[in-house]
């Protein structure tokens, strides 16, 4: 999935820790043989590269992943559109980046949406809608597979632990020492700064979603890797969103939603739906932690106040 994991366990004896590690790296492994579309033999690569209109027969595990995310899809309006592939594309946001034309741009916002790939529960089988139209599972990929981990990791006998994947946590178990585990949010502008510290009970996950972590820079603009399905253009940088969530892959789908509803409707979809979400808005270079859903009960270090960013 083009990002590391790291895994902490605590088990009765370090045979059981590393075995309860190893299952969890094999989890993963077996999560990306079936998510990744950075190699071309995934299970998913295959749904991805099958002719228009054809159905493909999926596995149960992929097809039940598939369902849920194109579930956060309708649930978010789309604003979570795990078919963004085609504008991917459009603006080569894996290779250089290029700016679409306006035709261009159309024809891929037609070739993705909610209904670009759909799923026949009949069948177990998917099916693309037009040659443009891919899955990318950048977006709920990390999280599906952090799921996975804990499963594996917890049937070992893993009795706590803190899994890192290319910065979304997740945290069983009791602490070795204190009252929560601590998590740092990185600052949007500046990744290796921590902005806010958590203080996470165990069984939670936090996922992040920014422009800062990934982008593309053509001309004198940067395009970040997280679209706006609704105008098909790269969300424009302002912060950047934390989901807590039990689930992790709700926390991976739902973070990189809110990021693309923005800083004043994101808060509002979490607060109506009850999701904890904290929002680090940069304003002229001053952080502003907007909290919905009683996210701020986690903060134990709020530094909004003393940040300033460029002087
Ligand atoms: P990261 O993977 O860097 O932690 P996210 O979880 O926010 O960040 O996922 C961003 C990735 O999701 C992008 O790199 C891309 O693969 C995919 N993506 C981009 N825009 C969307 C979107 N609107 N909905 C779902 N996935 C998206
Ligand atoms: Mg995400």
């Amino acid at each position: 999935m083009g990002t590391t994991l790291h895994v902490t366990a605590l088990a009765a004896d370090r045979g059981a820790g590393v075995a309860a590690i190893e299952a969890a790296f094999a989890a993963v492994a077996r999560l990306d043989s079936l998510l990744s579309t950075w190699r071309d033999d995934s299970e998913i690569a295959r749904l991805n590269a099958a002719p228009a209109g054809a159905p493909v027969p999926l596995s149960a595990e992929l097809f039940t992943l598939l369902a849920e995310a194109l579930r956060w899809c309708r649930a978010t309006g789309g604003a979570f559109d795990p078919a963004v592939g085609p504008l991917v594309d459009a603006w080569d946001l894996r290779g250089r980046g290029r700016m679409p034309s306006a035709a261009e741009l159309a024809r891929a916002r037609a070739a993705a949406g909610c209904d670009a790939v759909t799923l026949d529960a009949a069948t177990r089988t998917g099916r693309r809608r037009s040659r443009l139209s891919w899955l990318d599972t950048g977006g709920f990929g990390k999280g599906a597979a952090l799921r996975s981990a804990l499963a594996a990791l917890v049937g070992r006998g893993a009795e706590a632990g803190l899994l890192d994947f290319g910065g979304q946590v997740l945290v069983f178990g009791h602490p070795p020492a204190g009252d929560g585990w601590r998590i740092p949010v990185a600052h949007p502008a500046h990744r290796t700064a921590a902005a806010l510290k958590l203080r996470l009970p165990g069984g939670l996950s936090a996922a992040t979603s920014a422009q800062s972590e990934r982008f593309v820079t053509l001309a004198d603009t940067t395009l970040g890797h997280i679209l706006d399905p609704r105008s098909g253009r790269p969300v424009a940088p302002w912060g950047s969103v934390t989901v807590v969530a039990a689930d992790p892959a709700e926390a991976d789908a739902l973070s990189t939603a809110l990021f693309v509803l923005g800083p004043e409707a994101g808060p509002r979809w979490a607060e109506h739906h009850a999701v904890a979400a904290l929002f680090l808005v940069d304003r002229d270079g001053r952080l502003e932690v907007r909290s919905a859903g009683g996210a701020d009960r986690f903060v134990v270090q709020d530094v909004k106040d003393t940040i300033t960013i460029g002087g």
